[in-house]
């Protein structure tokens, strides 16, 4: 399996995958804390950058989303890839308790009565990368929009370098690529 792709896209939807990924980050993270300085600073930085641009994206939210009638946070968008698994490893941070098997269209797991649960630098990056038409139409025009539009590519363009470096510092540790032992064929993609 390409490693890139394995990466990229695909999400550990269910409970085997996901403590394979997870035992494998530990290990590697407890193995190599040297070599990981790098991926964990980039890590620290796209974190800043998320909360940095999250008021924008929140007082954008709490406006549209309460008219929304086809609200998008369900189920199947609530699954971690192995890139968001990595870059909460990098932050020395757990992921939230996860519930595998939903149905895919139930509402997420992270869904209470007010908005998602989880703090936006801790969600699945689907959901930190989704903006819909709706949502954009309402920032759009903000005289912020330009700023909040600059600062998503540079955090976009961070997490770019950070799985790369990841992928780079763990194909040169073995022959062969690691991720293709973590995210095996049981990973799926979301949409
Ligand atoms: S982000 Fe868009 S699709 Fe999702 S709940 Fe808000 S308005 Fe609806
Ligand atoms: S993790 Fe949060 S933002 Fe993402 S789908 Fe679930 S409730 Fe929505």
């Amino acid at each position: 399996m390409n490693p890139d792709y394995s990466l990229k896209n695909d999400t550990c939807r269910d409970q085997l995958t996901y403590n394979q990924v997870m035992h494998f980050l530990a290990m590697t993270f407890s193995g190599h804390r040297d070599e990981l300085i790098g991926i964990k600073n980039l890590a620290q930085k796209i974190r800043q950058g998320i909360e940095r641009i999250n008021p924008f994206i929140q007082q954008a939210t709490q406006s549209v989303c309460p008219r929304c009638k086809d609200v998008c946070c369900i189920s199947k968008h609530g699954y971690y890839t192995c890139e968001d698994l990595m870059y909460l490893t990098a932050l020395g941070l757990e992921p939230p308790h996860m519930i595998f098997g939903r149905n895919d269209t139930d509402p997420c797991q992270y869904l209470f009565e007010h908005g998602c649960s989880l703090e936006r630098s801790r969600r699945p990056s689907g959901c930190t990368w989704y903006f819909c038409e709706s949502l954009l139409d309402y920032m759009e025009p903000q005289p912020a929009y330009r700023e909040f539009d600059d600062s998503l590519q540079d955090v976009a363009g961070l997490w770019i370098e950070m799985t790369e470096e990841f992928k780079k510092i763990s194909t040169a540790k073995s022959s062969k690529p690691i991720h293709s032992e973590l995210c095996s064929n049981d990973c799926h993609s979301t949409t």
